[in-house]
């Protein structure tokens, strides 16, 4: 297939290359030039890139680069063409994707939200999960790209709820990581061993894909970013922006929150989210580690 990637951050250029090496006719733009994806073609804007594809799918930081790389000048709306279909990976707010959404539909072309998890391990590996809103037809027609990024497609509903989904999974990551970070300050201070920890972790109730991914970093004290924690950040204020609107109140995220800005006042912002462990340990006066650190 015919697909332009725009995009090549910690998750997208992984996925252009893994739709290259699947054997998909793949152009990619980023807005800072100069990275190339091998068995690409580069491209020096989002519409040169999305001229003649079948399917445009993006990757980018926020609503606000979705956007850009949408309707800004140089954008996708210039090469939009009847049939075409435009995926977007980020994660973003569920009521912006329905207005670019409307306005894309407008062209006759299709618009499918297609957020994932699955982190850069997962983006490597192409074993992401895909959290997908949109119509059947269109979803199936990026089906072949769906596999050779991912190992799963859940379809939510229409436009949008993929996103607001998506919002919802990373509201229970961050609290689930942040009771991590506080269960390990806390043993470490009572002088609980962590290696005999982590496996009674894994072997209870307690157990979790968030701890299966985040505890081997943690315990090196590698905090280099698979997920960046300005991100995260972003999505917590998505969820709670989403939550103001339903007139739902969510206390626990509400807190997290300021961890998290306080963290990013700590300049841990490019650092994985994992940083957050940080200030606990310095409110705490310790420092979790395991043998390997
Ligand atoms: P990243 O490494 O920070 O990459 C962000 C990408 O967005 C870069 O290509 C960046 O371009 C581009 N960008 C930022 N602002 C832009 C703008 N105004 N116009 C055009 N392009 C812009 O982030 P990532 O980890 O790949 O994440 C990308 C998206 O996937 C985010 O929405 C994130 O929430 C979501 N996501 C991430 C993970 C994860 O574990 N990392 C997992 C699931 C979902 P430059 O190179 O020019 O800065």
């Amino acid at each position: 297939m015919r697909v332009a990637f725009l995009g090549l951050g910690i998750m997208g250029h992984a996925m252009a290359a893994n739709l290259a090496k699947a054997g998909h006719e793949v152009s990619v733009w980023n807005r800072t030039p100069g990275k190339q994806v091998e068995g690409a073609q580069s491209a020096a804007t989002p519409a040169e890139a999305a001229r003649g594809a079948e399917v445009v799918w993006m990757c980018v930081a926020d609503t606000a680069a979705v956007e850009q790389v949408l309707f800004g000048s140089d954008g996708v709306e210039q090469s939009l063409t009847e049939g075409m279909v435009i995926a977007d990976s980020s994660t973003i707010s569920p009521s912006a994707t329905l207005r670019f959404a409307e306005r894309v539909r407008a062209k006759g072309a299709h618009y499918v939200d297609a957020p994932m998890t699955g982190s850069k391990i997962g983006a490597r590996d192409g074993t992401l999960i895909f959290i997908v809103g949109g119509e059947e037809a269109a979803i199936e027609k990026l089906k072949p790209l769906f596999a050779a990024m991912g190992k799963k497609i859940f379809r939510m509903g229409e436009t949008g709820k993929g996103q607001a989904t998506k919002l919802v999974m990373n509201l229970q990551i961050a609290l689930i990581y942040e009771g991590f970070a506080e269960a390990l300050t806390l043993a470490t201070k009572l002088g609980v061993d962590l290696e005999a920890l982590l496996p009674l972790i894994n072997a209870s109730m307690v157990n979790s894909g968030v701890v299966e991914y985040k505890a081997p970093f943690v315990l090196k004290r590698d905090f280099s970013p698979n997920f960046p924690l300005r991100l995260m950040h972003k999505d917590i204020h998505l969820a709670l922006d989403a939550a103001k609107e339903a007139r739902v109140k969510l206390p626990a995220l509400e807190t997290v929150e300021e961890i998290y800005e306080m963290a990013s006042e700590d300049g841990h912002q490019d650092l994985d989210y994992a940083a957050t462990l940080t200030l606990l340990e310095k409110w705490a006066g310790v420092q979790v580690k395991g043998k390997a650190a």
